[in-house]
Protein backbone atom coordinates (compact mmCIF):
# COMPACT_ATOMS: atom_id res chain seq x y z
CA UNK A 1 0.00 0.00 0.00
CA UNK A 2 1.43 3.70 -0.76
CA UNK A 3 2.39 5.25 2.56
CA UNK A 4 0.26 8.70 3.09
CA UNK A 5 2.05 12.09 2.13
CA UNK A 6 2.34 14.76 4.85
CA UNK A 7 1.61 18.05 3.64
CA UNK A 8 2.29 21.79 4.81
CA UNK A 9 0.93 24.09 2.27
CA UNK A 10 2.54 27.74 2.54
CA UNK A 11 -0.17 30.24 1.38
CA UNK A 12 -2.90 27.91 1.74
CA UNK A 13 -5.55 30.53 1.22
CA UNK A 14 -4.02 32.18 -2.41
CA UNK A 15 -4.39 31.12 -5.64
CA UNK A 16 -2.07 28.16 -5.60
CA UNK A 17 -2.73 27.05 -2.13
CA UNK A 18 -6.60 26.50 -2.94
CA UNK A 19 -5.93 24.65 -6.10
CA UNK A 20 -3.68 22.74 -4.27
CA UNK A 21 -6.24 21.79 -1.70
CA UNK A 22 -8.63 21.29 -4.18
CA UNK A 23 -6.40 19.02 -5.78
CA UNK A 24 -6.00 16.78 -2.25
CA UNK A 25 -9.41 16.65 -1.68
CA UNK A 26 -9.88 14.22 -4.61
CA UNK A 27 -7.24 11.91 -2.97
CA UNK A 28 -8.47 11.52 0.50
CA UNK A 29 -6.68 8.46 1.15
CA UNK A 30 -3.28 9.60 -0.23
CA UNK A 31 -2.75 13.10 1.46
CA UNK A 32 -2.59 14.53 5.36
CA UNK A 33 -2.65 18.03 5.69
CA UNK A 34 -0.20 18.68 8.64
CA UNK A 35 -0.39 22.53 8.35
CA UNK A 36 -1.99 25.82 6.67
CA UNK A 37 -0.81 29.02 6.74
CA UNK A 38 -1.61 32.27 5.42
CA UNK A 39 -1.02 36.08 5.89
CA UNK A 40 -4.20 37.45 7.25
CA UNK A 41 -7.08 36.07 5.88
CA UNK A 42 -8.47 33.76 8.84
CA UNK A 43 -11.83 33.54 7.60
CA UNK A 44 -10.89 31.22 4.62
CA UNK A 45 -8.38 29.52 6.97
CA UNK A 46 -10.90 28.68 9.50
CA UNK A 47 -13.40 26.98 6.41
CA UNK A 48 -9.83 25.41 5.88
CA UNK A 49 -9.63 24.08 9.04
CA UNK A 50 -13.01 22.52 9.33
CA UNK A 51 -12.78 20.89 6.28
CA UNK A 52 -8.71 19.19 6.44
CA UNK A 53 -8.41 19.28 10.09
CA UNK A 54 -4.72 20.49 10.13
CA UNK A 55 -2.91 19.84 13.15
CA UNK A 56 -1.23 23.56 12.60
CA UNK A 57 -2.56 26.72 11.53
CA UNK A 58 -0.26 29.40 11.18
CA UNK A 59 -1.30 33.18 10.18
CA UNK A 60 1.65 36.09 9.73
CA UNK A 61 -0.60 38.82 11.74
CA UNK A 62 -1.11 37.86 15.33
CA UNK A 63 -4.77 39.78 15.65
CA UNK A 64 -5.96 37.48 12.69
CA UNK A 65 -4.59 34.67 14.56
CA UNK A 66 -6.13 35.81 17.91
CA UNK A 67 -9.41 35.61 16.06
CA UNK A 68 -8.83 32.50 14.55
CA UNK A 69 -7.93 30.61 17.84
CA UNK A 70 -11.38 31.65 19.16
CA UNK A 71 -13.43 30.15 16.15
CA UNK A 72 -11.30 27.12 16.38
CA UNK A 73 -11.54 26.75 19.95
CA UNK A 74 -15.73 27.29 19.76
CA UNK A 75 -15.58 24.73 16.94
CA UNK A 76 -13.72 22.22 19.22
CA UNK A 77 -11.12 21.73 16.62
CA UNK A 78 -7.59 19.97 17.43
CA UNK A 79 -5.85 22.64 15.41
CA UNK A 80 -2.85 24.36 17.11
CA UNK A 81 -2.93 28.23 15.88
CA UNK A 82 0.26 29.97 16.00
CA UNK A 83 1.66 33.53 14.51
CA UNK A 84 4.33 35.21 12.82
CA UNK A 85 7.25 34.70 10.65
CA UNK A 86 8.64 32.16 12.41
CA UNK A 87 5.58 29.58 12.92
CA UNK A 88 5.87 29.55 9.16
CA UNK A 89 9.25 28.30 9.07
CA UNK A 90 8.85 26.12 12.23
CA UNK A 91 5.62 24.40 10.08
CA UNK A 92 7.96 24.90 6.75
CA UNK A 93 10.18 22.35 9.11
CA UNK A 94 8.23 19.81 11.14
CA UNK A 95 9.88 16.08 11.20
CA UNK A 96 6.45 14.44 10.27
CA UNK A 97 5.74 16.62 7.03
CA UNK A 98 7.81 15.21 4.15
CA UNK A 99 6.22 17.65 1.14
CA UNK A 100 6.07 21.42 1.62
CA UNK A 101 3.86 23.76 -0.75
CA UNK A 102 5.61 26.76 -1.36
CA UNK A 103 2.88 29.08 -2.56
CA UNK A 104 3.11 32.54 -0.53
CA UNK A 105 3.95 35.22 -2.59
CA UNK A 106 6.83 37.26 -2.87
CA UNK A 107 9.89 37.85 -0.98
CA UNK A 108 8.11 36.80 2.19
CA UNK A 109 8.34 32.94 1.13
CA UNK A 110 11.71 33.25 0.84
CA UNK A 111 12.78 32.31 4.53
CA UNK A 112 9.73 29.49 4.82
CA UNK A 113 10.89 27.97 1.54
CA UNK A 114 14.38 27.74 2.58
CA UNK A 115 13.98 26.14 6.15
CA UNK A 116 12.03 23.26 3.98
CA UNK A 117 14.93 22.89 2.05
CA UNK A 118 17.22 22.93 5.35
CA UNK A 119 14.87 20.39 6.44
CA UNK A 120 15.60 18.63 3.00
CA UNK A 121 11.87 18.28 2.24
CA UNK A 122 10.09 17.75 -0.90
CA UNK A 123 9.43 21.51 -1.95
CA UNK A 124 6.80 21.93 -4.38
CA UNK A 125 7.97 25.83 -5.80
CA UNK A 126 5.02 27.87 -6.69
CA UNK A 127 7.20 31.05 -5.12
CA UNK A 128 9.57 31.87 -8.10
CA UNK A 129 10.34 34.89 -6.34
CA UNK A 130 12.33 32.78 -4.10
CA UNK A 131 14.16 31.29 -6.61
CA UNK A 132 14.75 34.92 -8.37
CA UNK A 133 16.33 36.30 -5.49
CA UNK A 134 18.08 33.92 -3.82
CA UNK A 135 19.08 31.84 -6.69
CA UNK A 136 22.73 30.33 -5.73
CA UNK A 137 21.93 30.17 -1.93
CA UNK A 138 18.80 28.26 -2.58
CA UNK A 139 20.24 25.95 -4.69
CA UNK A 140 23.05 25.22 -2.81
CA UNK A 141 20.54 24.82 0.55
CA UNK A 142 18.43 21.91 -1.71
CA UNK A 143 21.79 20.27 -2.93
CA UNK A 144 23.43 20.26 0.79
CA UNK A 145 20.46 19.11 2.74
CA UNK A 146 19.22 16.62 -0.42
CA UNK A 147 15.87 18.58 -0.54
CA UNK A 148 13.69 17.74 -3.60
CA UNK A 149 12.57 20.68 -5.66
CA UNK A 150 9.47 20.23 -8.03
CA UNK A 151 8.67 23.47 -10.25
CA UNK A 152 4.66 24.08 -9.86
CA UNK A 153 4.95 27.10 -12.07
CA UNK A 154 3.50 25.94 -15.13
CA UNK A 155 6.03 26.41 -17.49
CA UNK A 156 9.05 24.77 -15.83
CA UNK A 157 6.83 22.18 -14.88
CA UNK A 158 6.44 21.70 -18.23
CA UNK A 159 10.08 21.83 -19.31
CA UNK A 160 10.22 19.20 -16.27
CA UNK A 161 8.11 16.72 -17.73
CA UNK A 162 9.67 17.43 -20.85
CA UNK A 163 13.45 17.09 -19.94
CA UNK A 164 14.66 13.43 -20.04
CA UNK A 165 13.72 11.53 -16.82
CA UNK A 166 17.74 11.41 -15.87
CA UNK A 167 18.50 14.91 -16.52
CA UNK A 168 21.01 16.71 -13.78
CA UNK A 169 21.71 20.30 -13.49
CA UNK A 170 24.91 19.36 -11.58
CA UNK A 171 27.29 19.08 -15.08
CA UNK A 172 29.00 22.60 -16.11
CA UNK A 173 26.54 22.08 -19.28
CA UNK A 174 23.48 20.43 -18.53
CA UNK A 175 21.32 21.09 -21.80
CA UNK A 176 24.25 19.74 -24.21
CA UNK A 177 24.57 16.92 -21.25
CA UNK A 178 21.13 15.50 -22.43
CA UNK A 179 20.92 17.09 -25.90
CA UNK A 180 18.89 19.90 -25.61
CA UNK A 181 19.49 22.79 -27.47
CA UNK A 182 17.31 25.33 -26.33
CA UNK A 183 14.43 25.71 -23.85
CA UNK A 184 11.22 27.60 -25.34
CA UNK A 185 9.22 29.02 -22.41
CA UNK A 186 6.16 30.05 -23.77
CA UNK A 187 4.46 33.38 -22.33
CA UNK A 188 0.18 34.17 -23.22
CA UNK A 189 0.93 37.71 -23.48
CA UNK A 190 -1.49 38.63 -20.63
CA UNK A 191 -4.20 40.85 -20.67
CA UNK A 192 -2.42 43.67 -23.20
CA UNK A 193 -0.92 41.49 -25.47
CA UNK A 194 -2.18 44.07 -28.02
CA UNK A 195 -2.48 46.84 -26.74
CA UNK A 196 -0.71 50.29 -28.14
CA UNK A 197 2.21 51.41 -26.04
CA UNK A 198 0.36 55.04 -25.96
CA UNK A 199 -3.04 52.89 -23.95
CA UNK A 200 -0.38 51.16 -21.86
CA UNK A 201 0.17 54.38 -20.60
CA UNK A 202 -3.38 54.63 -18.99
CA UNK A 203 -4.20 50.96 -17.92
CA UNK A 204 -5.93 50.48 -14.84
CA UNK A 205 -4.97 47.50 -12.16
CA UNK A 206 -8.35 45.77 -12.56
CA UNK A 207 -7.63 46.20 -16.49
CA UNK A 208 -4.23 44.67 -15.47
CA UNK A 209 -5.55 41.97 -13.01
CA UNK A 210 -7.72 40.76 -15.42
CA UNK A 211 -6.13 38.02 -17.26
CA UNK A 212 -7.56 36.05 -20.29
CA UNK A 213 -6.40 32.77 -19.44
CA UNK A 214 -5.05 32.07 -16.09
CA UNK A 215 -7.45 33.20 -12.56
CA UNK A 216 -4.43 34.42 -10.40
CA UNK A 217 -3.21 36.39 -7.39
CA UNK A 218 -2.88 40.46 -8.18
CA UNK A 219 0.82 40.44 -7.77
CA UNK A 220 1.21 37.80 -10.68
CA UNK A 221 -1.20 38.97 -12.51
CA UNK A 222 0.12 42.29 -12.50
CA UNK A 223 3.61 40.64 -13.53
CA UNK A 224 1.66 38.77 -16.18
CA UNK A 225 0.99 42.14 -17.59
CA UNK A 226 3.79 43.81 -17.60
CA UNK A 227 5.76 40.44 -18.75
CA UNK A 228 8.19 41.04 -16.17
CA UNK A 229 6.59 37.32 -15.37
CA UNK A 230 8.33 35.79 -18.18
CA UNK A 231 11.19 37.81 -17.03
CA UNK A 232 11.18 36.22 -13.37
CA UNK A 233 10.55 33.03 -15.16
CA UNK A 234 13.97 33.17 -17.60
CA UNK A 235 15.73 33.38 -14.19
CA UNK A 236 13.81 30.42 -12.68
CA UNK A 237 14.46 28.41 -15.43
CA UNK A 238 17.98 29.42 -15.39
CA UNK A 239 18.27 28.19 -12.03
CA UNK A 240 15.64 24.73 -11.89
CA UNK A 241 17.55 23.85 -14.97
CA UNK A 242 21.21 25.03 -15.29
CA UNK A 243 20.75 26.81 -18.31
CA UNK A 244 22.54 29.59 -19.30
CA UNK A 245 20.30 32.90 -20.40
CA UNK A 246 20.93 32.12 -24.58
CA UNK A 247 19.31 28.82 -24.16
CA UNK A 248 16.01 30.14 -23.08
CA UNK A 249 13.69 31.59 -25.34
CA UNK A 250 10.43 32.92 -25.10
CA UNK A 251 7.62 32.80 -27.14
CA UNK A 252 4.46 34.41 -27.14
CA UNK A 253 1.37 31.63 -27.33
CA UNK A 254 -2.07 33.37 -26.60
CA UNK A 255 -4.10 30.56 -26.05
CA UNK A 256 -1.51 29.02 -23.05
CA UNK A 257 -2.24 25.20 -24.53
CA UNK A 258 1.58 24.63 -25.33
CA UNK A 259 3.04 24.95 -21.09
CA UNK A 260 6.09 25.62 -23.10
CA UNK A 261 8.74 23.26 -25.11
CA UNK A 262 12.44 21.81 -24.82
CA UNK A 263 14.08 21.69 -28.36
CA UNK A 264 16.69 19.11 -28.89
CA UNK A 265 20.13 18.74 -30.96
CA UNK A 266 18.08 16.62 -33.26
CA UNK A 267 15.59 18.29 -34.63
CA UNK A 268 13.17 17.15 -31.91
CA UNK A 269 10.69 19.53 -29.90
CA UNK A 270 8.98 18.03 -27.03
CA UNK A 271 6.03 19.97 -25.83
CA UNK A 272 3.52 19.63 -22.28
CA UNK A 273 0.34 20.76 -23.25
CA UNK A 274 -3.29 21.07 -21.48
CA UNK A 275 -5.96 23.03 -20.40
CA UNK A 276 -4.21 26.08 -18.36
CA UNK A 277 -5.38 24.93 -14.83
CA UNK A 278 -3.26 24.91 -11.97
CA UNK A 279 -4.18 21.65 -10.78
CA UNK A 280 -2.09 20.03 -13.44
CA UNK A 281 1.65 21.10 -12.76
CA UNK A 282 0.45 21.21 -8.77
CA UNK A 283 -0.65 17.83 -9.36
CA UNK A 284 2.26 16.28 -11.34
CA UNK A 285 4.38 17.57 -8.52
CA UNK A 286 2.50 16.00 -5.44
CA UNK A 287 2.09 12.76 -7.17
CA UNK A 288 5.38 12.41 -8.88
CA UNK A 289 6.76 10.22 -10.90
CA UNK A 290 3.10 8.78 -10.61
CA UNK A 291 -0.28 11.19 -12.62
CA UNK A 292 -2.97 11.48 -10.72
CA UNK A 293 -7.12 12.69 -11.48
CA UNK A 294 -6.97 16.77 -11.23
CA UNK A 295 -10.57 17.39 -12.31
CA UNK A 296 -9.67 19.46 -15.14
CA UNK A 297 -11.24 19.29 -18.29
CA UNK A 298 -9.33 17.16 -20.83
CA UNK A 299 -7.81 19.31 -23.62
CA UNK A 300 -10.19 19.21 -27.17
CA UNK A 301 -7.69 19.93 -29.50
CA UNK A 302 -10.03 20.24 -32.05
CA UNK A 303 -12.02 22.26 -30.01
CA UNK A 304 -8.90 24.78 -29.94
CA UNK A 305 -8.22 24.65 -33.71
CA UNK A 306 -5.50 27.02 -33.62
CA UNK A 307 -2.35 27.47 -32.07
CA UNK A 308 -0.55 30.74 -31.92
CA UNK A 309 3.32 31.42 -31.44
CA UNK A 310 4.69 35.50 -32.01
CA UNK A 311 7.83 37.26 -30.96
CA UNK A 312 8.14 39.05 -27.31
CA UNK A 313 7.87 42.83 -27.54
CA UNK A 314 10.46 43.95 -25.76
CA UNK A 315 9.73 47.41 -26.86
CA UNK A 316 6.07 47.61 -24.79
CA UNK A 317 7.39 45.06 -22.08
CA UNK A 318 11.01 46.03 -21.29
CA UNK A 319 10.70 44.68 -17.98
CA UNK A 320 11.62 40.99 -20.07
CA UNK A 321 14.65 42.82 -21.58
CA UNK A 322 15.23 44.21 -18.01
CA UNK A 323 14.99 40.33 -16.69
CA UNK A 324 17.42 39.35 -19.11
CA UNK A 325 19.89 41.81 -18.10
CA UNK A 326 19.60 40.79 -14.83
CA UNK A 327 20.18 37.36 -15.28
CA UNK A 328 23.32 38.41 -17.58
CA UNK A 329 24.72 40.91 -14.81
CA UNK A 330 24.35 37.84 -11.81
CA UNK A 331 25.02 38.41 -8.29
CA UNK A 332 22.32 40.83 -6.68
CA UNK A 333 21.00 42.08 -10.14
CA UNK A 334 18.19 39.68 -9.86
CA UNK A 335 17.51 40.18 -6.17
CA UNK A 336 17.45 43.70 -7.15
CA UNK A 337 15.03 43.45 -9.79
CA UNK A 338 12.69 41.46 -8.10
CA UNK A 339 12.89 43.85 -5.06
CA UNK A 340 12.28 46.50 -6.92
CA UNK A 341 9.23 44.98 -8.92
CA UNK A 342 7.12 44.22 -5.66
CA UNK A 343 7.73 47.63 -4.47
CA UNK A 344 6.73 48.87 -7.88
CA UNK A 345 3.38 46.63 -8.19
CA UNK A 346 2.36 47.74 -4.76
CA UNK A 347 2.53 51.21 -5.92
CA UNK A 348 0.43 50.31 -9.25
CA UNK A 349 -1.71 48.50 -7.34
CA UNK A 350 -2.58 51.29 -4.94
CA UNK A 351 -2.94 54.08 -7.87
CA UNK A 352 0.57 55.31 -7.13
CA UNK A 353 2.12 54.92 -10.04
CA UNK A 354 0.95 54.17 -13.65
CA UNK A 355 1.72 50.39 -15.69
CA UNK A 356 4.38 52.08 -17.88
CA UNK A 357 6.74 53.10 -14.29
CA UNK A 358 6.60 50.09 -13.10
CA UNK A 359 10.16 48.42 -15.57
CA UNK A 360 11.34 52.35 -15.41
CA UNK A 361 11.41 51.92 -12.01
CA UNK A 362 12.80 48.81 -11.68
CA UNK A 363 15.30 49.85 -14.61
CA UNK A 364 16.43 52.88 -12.52
CA UNK A 365 16.84 51.07 -9.56
CA UNK A 366 19.25 48.02 -11.26
CA UNK A 367 21.21 51.49 -12.50
CA UNK A 368 21.29 53.12 -9.01
CA UNK A 369 22.76 49.73 -7.76
CA UNK A 370 26.22 48.29 -8.17
CA UNK A 371 25.90 44.57 -8.51
CA UNK A 372 27.89 42.52 -6.22
CA UNK A 373 28.24 39.12 -5.51
CA UNK A 374 26.16 36.63 -3.49
CA UNK A 375 27.93 33.87 -1.10
CA UNK A 376 25.05 33.81 1.52
CA UNK A 377 21.52 34.57 2.86
CA UNK A 378 22.74 38.09 4.14
CA UNK A 379 24.11 38.95 0.97
CA UNK A 380 20.77 38.17 -0.40
CA UNK A 381 18.78 39.88 2.79
CA UNK A 382 21.03 42.76 2.21
CA UNK A 383 20.63 43.45 -1.60
CA UNK A 384 16.78 42.78 -1.16
CA UNK A 385 16.30 45.70 1.64
CA UNK A 386 18.97 48.26 0.04
CA UNK A 387 16.85 47.85 -3.16
CA UNK A 388 13.51 48.45 -1.62
CA UNK A 389 15.09 51.65 -0.25
CA UNK A 390 16.53 52.90 -3.39
CA UNK A 391 12.84 52.23 -5.02
CA UNK A 392 10.71 53.76 -2.44
CA UNK A 393 13.24 57.12 -2.85
CA UNK A 394 12.62 57.16 -7.00
CA UNK A 395 8.90 56.37 -6.18
CA UNK A 396 8.04 59.28 -3.72
CA UNK A 397 9.84 61.23 -6.35
CA UNK A 398 8.70 59.69 -9.09
CA UNK A 399 4.69 60.17 -7.52
CA UNK A 400 5.18 63.76 -7.16
CA UNK A 401 6.27 64.12 -11.25
CA UNK A 402 3.20 61.55 -11.87
CA UNK A 403 1.04 63.70 -9.82
P1 LIG B 1 -2.13 34.80 -3.93
O1 LIG B 1 -1.97 36.25 -3.68
O2 LIG B 1 -3.42 34.30 -4.47
O3 LIG B 1 -1.84 34.00 -2.57
C1 LIG B 1 -0.71 34.27 -1.80
C2 LIG B 1 -0.73 33.47 -0.50
O4 LIG B 1 0.41 33.86 0.27
C3 LIG B 1 -1.95 33.72 0.38
O5 LIG B 1 -2.29 32.56 1.09
C4 LIG B 1 -1.46 34.79 1.37
O6 LIG B 1 -2.15 34.76 2.60
C5 LIG B 1 -0.01 34.38 1.55
N1 LIG B 1 0.85 35.53 1.85
C6 LIG B 1 0.91 36.71 1.18
N2 LIG B 1 1.82 37.52 1.76
C7 LIG B 1 2.33 36.85 2.83
C8 LIG B 1 3.29 37.17 3.82
N3 LIG B 1 3.89 38.37 3.86
N4 LIG B 1 3.58 36.24 4.75
C9 LIG B 1 2.96 35.03 4.74
N5 LIG B 1 2.03 34.67 3.83
C10 LIG B 1 1.72 35.58 2.88
O7 LIG B 1 -0.92 34.37 -4.88
P2 LIG B 1 -0.87 33.16 -5.92
O8 LIG B 1 -1.38 33.61 -7.23
O9 LIG B 1 -1.40 31.92 -5.30
O10 LIG B 1 0.72 33.01 -6.11
C11 LIG B 1 1.53 32.39 -5.13
C12 LIG B 1 2.90 32.16 -5.73
O11 LIG B 1 2.78 31.23 -6.80
C13 LIG B 1 3.53 33.41 -6.34
O12 LIG B 1 4.91 33.40 -6.12
C14 LIG B 1 3.24 33.28 -7.82
O13 LIG B 1 4.21 33.91 -8.64
C15 LIG B 1 3.30 31.77 -8.00
N6 LIG B 1 2.52 31.27 -9.13
C16 LIG B 1 1.18 31.44 -9.16
C17 LIG B 1 0.44 30.98 -10.24
C18 LIG B 1 -1.07 31.12 -10.28
O14 LIG B 1 -1.70 30.62 -11.20
N7 LIG B 1 -1.69 31.78 -9.31
C19 LIG B 1 1.09 30.35 -11.31
C20 LIG B 1 2.47 30.19 -11.25
C21 LIG B 1 3.18 30.65 -10.15
MG1 LIG C 1 4.12 30.67 -15.17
Amino acid sequence: MKSISHLTILGSTGSIGTSTLDVVARHPGRYRIVALTAQCQDNILFEQCLRFAPRYAVLLDEGAAMRLAQRVAVAGLDVEVLWGAAALERVASLPQVDTVMAAIVGAAGLRPTLAAARAGKKILLANKEALVMAGRVFMDLVQKHGATLLPIDSEHNAIFQALPHDYSRHHTDSLTASGVSKILLTASGGPFLNTTLSELKHVTPEQACAHPNWIMGRKISVDSATMINKGLEVIEAHWLFNAPADAIQVVVHPQSIIHSLVQYVDGSVLAQLGNPDMRIPIAYALAYPERIETGVEPLDLLKIATLDFVASDFMRFPGLALAYQALRAGGTAPTVLNAANEVAVVAFLNKQIPFLAIPRLIEDVLADLPVTTVNTLEDVLSADAGARVVANELLIKSTICFS
